[in-house]
């Protein structure tokens, strides 16, 4: 695994640092046990009152001070069914914090030892938790463009046509001068389906750039559900006529984003599914928006495992 070296410093998580920090399967245990239950203590249901539970020995669990019930760090999240070692988990976790491209179960496979589908099986549950969920974009600028992945294509350039095969539709909108992205993948790029996510994602009385795509021209004049307008500042660049920047009229900056996966999914995943395409965007989507933090993005997928624990 080649960490990119232009990486600061401090912000630098290596290999060697990983396994300094969690040596063995009991270190990620006990790493998860102060993240869900600091300092061990937590509500015990047979004791019906909070308190401090010690660790186990040869198994995986802490027991109620008390009462001795015993509860596993690892309940509810998605390493629980999981005969995989814990540190293979925290090890895939650190890979797919670790690049900006994308990284292949094969390589997982190779490194740790796990077979294939196991490692297939890892990544897209950790990509499961990737998603952006209810995430805002607080202007005050935003790009919006759409864009299709996958399949083959007749022609390079241009929108789809006939003969194509089966491309997908996906819309992303990024927040200029180092903000976040959301994309999505959508039934097709159609003024009602542009709408609905822009409603929900873009801050009202943001300005809007997007291309001259004619699903974009109701983004000046949309309302909320009371009639009130949104107050979106809309211009637009004519690609048609071969003008991408105008001044600050652009959409570079989500153009960087869909290179960014497109040339991922094509070098480390060759193709992927309409079905799994919304869970890889969620995980480039997750790198993007935590550009700054180095490769210490392997803290953030953790956090996200203990906050999703059902
Ligand atoms: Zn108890």
């Amino acid at each position: 695994m080649k960490v990119k070296q232009s990486i600061p410093k401090e912000l630098r998580f290596t290999v060697a640092q990983f396994y300094k920090k969690f040596p063995d399967d009991d270190a990620c245990l006990e790493y998860l046990k102060e993240k869900r239950y600091p300092g061990g203590i937590t509500h015990c249901e047979k004791c019906q009152h909070e308190r401090k539970h010690h660790r186990v020995s040869g198994r995986p669990a802490y027991s109620c001070d008390h009462c001795g019930k015993m509860i596993s760090p690892m309940a509810g999240t998605i390493f629980e069914h999981s005969s995989t070692p814990l540190q293979t988990w925290f090890y895939a976790m650190y890979l797919m914090g670790s690049t900006r491209c994308g990284i292949s179960a094969k390589q997982i496979q190779r490194e740790t030892g796990v077979t294939y589908k196991t490692a297939w099986r890892m990544f897209r549950q950790i990509r499961s938790l990737l998603s952006e969920g209810d995430m805002q974009l607080e202007g005050p600028t935003v790009e919006i463009d759409e864009t299709y992945v996958g399949g083959t294509r007749k022609y390079a350039k241009g929108r789809p046509m006939r003969g194509d095969k089966v491309k997908i539709p996906v819309i992303g909108i990024v927040q200029r001068n180092g903000g976040k992205v959301y994309a999505q993948v959508v039934p097709g790029i159609t003024a009602d389906e542009l709408t609905k996510v822009v409603k929900e994602r873009v801050t009202p009385g943001s300005t809007v750039y997007t291309d001259e795509y004619p699903s974009y021209d109701r983004i000046g004049t949309l309302t909320d559900s009371k009639g009130k307008p949104l107050a979106y500042r809309h211009r637009r660049i004519r690609h048609k006529d071969g003008v991408y920047v105008k001044g600050d009229i652009h959409t570079n900056t989500v153009e960087g984003f869909w290179a960014l996966v497109k040339n991922g999914i094509r070098g480390v995943y060759h193709q992927v599914s309409p079905e799994y395409l919304q869970s890889y965007l969620n995980e480039y989507a997750f790198r993007y928006n935590r550009r700054h933090e180095g490769n210490q993005q392997f803290n953030a997928i953790l956090e996200r495992v203990c906050e999703r624990a059902s």
